[in-house]
């Protein structure tokens, strides 16, 4: 746990970012105006307010940030390692001496609460100095009789990022790491939404990085993506967003044949067994509602809990529930922040609605939050649906909300089965004191990742990503530079003179 500023200095923090500011692109690290003339609000959700600027970027904007990053590449990708991994802790260190600062722009403009923000700054630098740690690319030799052959991996050469608005900062941050430590150039998208955060870590990049090293492009997906994704001198997309968009972008990669990796949506299993420790279960359940309004792909959306302790556990639930404090979101007793933008909230409110007319019932919240004196903030109260069915929407689609479904189990294979009934497979949660049983649960699992009695344990280095329409690839691991490099065989021949194949047949000598 960390003690966070009081929220008297927040707001003292808040008050000196400049709400008016237009951003640039940042292209070959300089900020340069788009194009179009044409700029998108940044919005605070929480207030409505603007909290700044930024270009719609188009097609002319994206050329240009790809020249910088396909001019920067020879020398980049030639930089020595260690290079590489003093620059990627310095940009650790910057984060780190803004720590707050940041944290306060993820609420602003995201809606989430100040002590979020500052968990995902904190996230976000020890993806830097993660990746610091791995700039080394190292090859192999192998040995046959004369012959001796060099695996080399490369850099593939620039790159496209793509990312969504629910932690801008940290996903900007788990794409840039590996491809920073690989030695790979990259014109990042954020998303339109939000993205105040990453504008501000651009702005530190731009006096570390070489030019044109990180080039950041804003605008609306269908005016840059396109154009991005099929630019000829781009050579790899690395996309996290949803399904929808994944599908266009893997289109637009497959014109001119470049590598993709997928880091989508998920439907994720929470499972109670009735041996679990339902204290800790019921805060994961809660935990899992609650942060960042639900907007986490890896949300345990599905919450399977054994028939003999579901009554208990779900009065433990509301209990925790029950006492979450709504607030501004700068204050740092708030615990639920607002949602992020109209659309997302719209999206929310038409999903619960779907889940009371198809059956489900509300064991807990159901409805928009009016927060004192923020009466026109999107806030949603954390909503608990039970009675959930396998045919009901709130059971089979994404809601990227706090909307949690619960479903009553008693024999095992048909709720892994249940588990497993979904297009995604990305995480999933498992809580029994009995290690055998778990094991088994875990491993039953179509996900990319389980885990057993604690939710959303996760450190650098443990890889994350989905099976199934959750994507492919794997982040927040080493792994991730295979992603970002290419192999080279160089093969060596120590025998001198012809191989024979050709030699005149001995009639002609
Ligand atoms: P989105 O797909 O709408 O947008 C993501 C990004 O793609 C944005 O930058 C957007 O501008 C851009 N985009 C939109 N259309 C495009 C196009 N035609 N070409 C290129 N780019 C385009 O997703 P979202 O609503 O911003 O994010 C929510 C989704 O992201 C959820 O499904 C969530 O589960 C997923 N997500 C996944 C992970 C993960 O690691 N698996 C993490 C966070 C979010």
């Amino acid at each position: 746990m960390f003690t966070p500023p009081s929220f008297e200095q927040i707001k003292q923090i808040a008050a000196q970012i400049d709400c008016n500011r237009i951003y640039g692109h940042l292209i070959a690290n300089e900020w340069v105006d788009g194009e179009s003339g044409v700029v998108i609000e940044l919005m605070n959700p929480a207030t409505r307010g603007i909290v700044g600027k930024i270009q719609a970027g188009n097609a002319y904007d994206v050329d240009r940030a790809v020249r910088a990053a396909r001019d920067a590449f020879p020398g980049w990708a030639r930089t020595d390692a260690l290079e590489r991994q003093r620059i990627l802790l310095e940009i650790a260190a910057r984060l780190r001496k803004r720590h707050a600062e940041f944290a306060v722009m993820e609420s602003l403009n995201n809606g989430k609460t100040f002590v979020e923000g500052f968990l995902d700054v904190q996230n976000a630098i020890e993806q830097f100095e993660y990746y610091a740690g791995h700039t080394h690319l190292k090859g192999e030799v192998l040995d046959f009789p004369n012959t001796m052959a060099l695996t080399h991996r490369e850099p593939i050469g620039v790159v496209a990022q793509i990312i969504p608005w629910n932690v801008p900062l940290l996903m900007a941050a788990i794409k840039l790491g590996p491809a920073l430590a690989a030695g790979c150039t990259v014109v990042l998208k954020p998303a339109e939404t939000v993205c105040l955060s990453v504008l501000a870590l651009a702005g530190e990049l731009a006096d570390i990085l070489p030019k044109g090293v990180v080039n950041v492009v804003t605008g609306y997906g269908s005016d840059v993506g396109e154009r991005l994704v099929t630019h000829p001198d781009v050579r790899k997309v690395s996309f996290t967003g949803s399904r929808a968009t994944a599908q266009k972008i893997i289109s637009y990669a497959s014109r001119s044949i470049i590598p993709q990796t997928m880091e989508l949506g998920g439907k994720s299993a929470n499972i109670i067994c009735e041996d679990a420790d339902l204290d800790a279960a019921a805060e994961s359940v809660v935990m899992s509602t609650v942060i960042n309004k639900g907007e986490v792909c890896l949300a345990g959306s599905r919450v399977f809990v054994h028939r003999h302790v579901r009554d208990l556990f779900l009065e433990k639930v509301t209990q925790l529930l029950g006492h979450i404090r709504y607030g501004n979101p700068l204050d740092p007793a708030t615990q639920i922040g607002a949602v992020s933008s109209q659309v997302q909230f719209d999206r929310v409110m038409n999903y619960i609605e779907s889940g009371k007319r198809e059956g489900a019932q509300v064991a807990f919240g159901g409805s928009r939050a009016v927060v004192p004196d923020l009466a026109d903030g999107l806030f949603i109260q954390p909503t608990l649906f039970t009675g959930v069915q396998r045919d009901m929407t709130i059971f089979r689609e994404e809601i990227f909300g706090p909307v949690t479904s619960v479903i009553d189990w008693d024999d095992e294979a048909d709720m892994i089965a249940a588990a497993n009934d979904s297009i995604y497979g990305l995480a999933g949660g498992v809580w029994t004191r009995n290690l055998t049983k778990a094991h088994h649960i875990a491993r039953s699992l179509d996900t990319g990742t389980v885990w057993v009695n604690r939710y959303y344990n996760t450190r650098p280095g443990m890889a994350l990503g989905g099976n199934k329409q959750s994507g492919f690839g794997r982040e927040n691991t080493h792994e991730a530079l295979s992603h970002y490099t290419q192999l080279k065989s160089v093969v060596i021949n120590f025998q001198e003179g012809p191989i024979g194949l050709f030699a005149p047949p001995p009639s002609a000598l």
